[in-house]
């Protein structure tokens, strides 16, 4: 089994089942649009839109929780004022990152 496929079994498998009673207080509700890219989004336009995105999340006083959430359970977006690309580089990494650039 290849690393990547590996990686993929053992996040399915170790997903946690969380209270999600907190997304209810989300202050990003009807705003789906600026938290998750468009197909084929240019690096300028996702700066853009992520910059509008963490002002959202500014404000929103379930942040912690949010951000939290997203790392556990490998979302892809921007969660708690975070982007994909800032969880993978705090260790959280994603089944399959999209636009996540090489370090180093
Ligand atoms: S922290 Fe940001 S992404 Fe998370 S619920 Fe609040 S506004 Fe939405």
């Amino acid at each position: 089994m290849s690393n990547e496929r590996q990686l993929a079994v053992e996040i399915i498998i170790t997903r946690r089942r969380t209270d999600d009673r907190w997304m209810g207080a989300a202050a990003c509700r009807g705003m789906t649009h600026l938290f998750f890219p468009s197909t084929a989004e240019r690096p300028q336009a996702r700066e853009r839109r992520e910059a509008e995105a963490r002002d959202v999340c500014r404000s929103c006083r379930i942040a912690v929780d949010c951000r939290e959430y997203a790392r556990e359970n490998h979302e892809y977006g921007l969660w708690g004022g975070e982007s994909e690309e800032e969880r993978h580089n705090a260790g959280y990494r994603l089944i399959a990152p999209i636009g996540i650039r090489a370090v180093g």
